[in-house]
């Protein structure tokens, strides 16, 4: 069963329907849920109603571990779930606010080559609760800046996990967010990123929130993505890019695709030709990744200026593009890094 922290307004009116409390309280305990506040800290509901909402399982996180780069601020988490589950999110300070990166699975299924959080597979979803407890405990960890109503500005779907392989769930969680309310987060202000599962993402196009789209893309043609990304075997570029066209023409949004370059891979100028003619013709902006190096994988990235050469080529041909600015390097800021580390020092201490 799903914890109070996934319940919708909706629910939590049936709820109280059942318990013979008047409907406003639904209310006050969704102000509660977005706040991150746990029934024992619902002052305004009688302590009967919060020892009976005490009882429900609450499913929610807490911040197991967290560490700042002393580099540019970034604020990497641990967060514990209530069945002892690690996953991270990254807390990222910026001039105009701050942009929370939030894990939507417990490990990742999808097994792209490059990628540290699929190397266990997946453990589980996550809640949409736990999901929203992740931005309430950075809210409530970062203290919000004069004048601002909140720290957490931005929220970007890209931490462990694939969030159109946890559809329902990341769902519920981007209506809880964006609830006015609640958090009252815009879906301007959100991203999601997907590798690539493209009846999903037909679906969500057409019922959820109109969130920023983030496709990692990662190669101009199948072959290379084939080799990168097993999704590609399901759902190749041509549907995949279709998808992402009329996510944007749908939604009027720039699709932005994600393309980390890899030496003697994906970087080379004929493929900055091959992907700008795939783009062409697509309201979309490419965000390069200088590939973070993982460890356990063999793959490397570029180096800068090779980055910048290759934004070149795609500006030449018409094909906006940027490269994405490494923060919280000096604290494994990549996805399942962190949490790798802890598990193995776990599994050591166990021993
Ligand atoms: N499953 C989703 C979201 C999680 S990954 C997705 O695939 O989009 C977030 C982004 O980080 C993706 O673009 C992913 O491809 C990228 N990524 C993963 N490992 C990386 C690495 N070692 N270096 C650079 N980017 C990486």
């Amino acid at each position: 069963m799903t914890g109070l922290a996934s319940k919708n307004m909706e629910e939590l009116q049936a709820l109280m329907a059942e318990l013979n409390e008047p409907k406003f309280r639904a209310g006050q305990i969704f102000a509660w849920l977005a706040r991150g506040v746990r029934p024992e800290g619902m002052t305004n509901l009688s302590r009967r109603l919060r020892e009976t909402l005490a009882q429900m399982p609450y499913g929610g996180a807490s911040i197991f571990d967290r560490r700042v780069s002393q580099k540019d601020g970034t604020i990497k988490y641990l967060f514990e779930l209530e069945d002892g589950n690690l996953v991270e999110g990254v807390l990222m300070r910026y001039k105009y606010g701050n942009t929370l990166c939030v894990s939507t699975q417990v490990g990742c299924r999808m097994g792209c080559a490059f990628c540290a959080s699929t190397l266990n597979g997946c453990v589980r979803d996550l809640e949409a609760g736990e999901i929203l407890s992740f931005v309430s405990c950075a809210e409530r960890d970062v203290p919000c800046e004069e004048g601002r109503k909140r720290s957490v500005t931005n929220i970007v779907l890209m931490g462990s996990g694939e969030p159109l392989d946890n559809y329902e769930n990341v769902v519920r969680f981007l209506r809880l967010v964006s609830a006015p309310e609640g958090m009252n987060i815009s879906p301007r202000n959100i991203s999601l990123s997907t590798c690539g599962l493209v009846p999903q993402l037909r679906k969500f196009m057409r019922e959820a929130p109109h969130v920023t789209l983030s496709v990692s893309l990662h190669a101009p043609n199948d072959a290379i993505r084939s080799m990168l990304m097993p999704v590609n075997a399901a759902y190749p570029m041509a549907e995949l890019l279709d998808a992402a066209k009329e996510y944007a023409e749908y939604t009027g949004r720039r699709v932005i695709f994600e393309y980390a370059l890899i030496q003697n891979m994906n970087s080379a100028r004929k493929h900055a030709q091959e992907l700008a003619s795939r783009l062409r013709g697509i309201n979309c902006h490419v965000n390069l990744i200088p590939l973070n190096h993982v460890e356990e994988r063999s793959l490397m990235g570029v180096t800068r200026q090779e980055a910048e050469a290759f934004m070149g080529w795609l500006s030449e041909l018409g094909i906006s593009a940027t490269i994405r600015r490494e923060m919280g390097t000096d604290i494994e800021g990549a996805c399942g890094q962190l949490r790798r580390r802890v598990l193995e020092a776990r599994r050591e201490e166990n021993r």
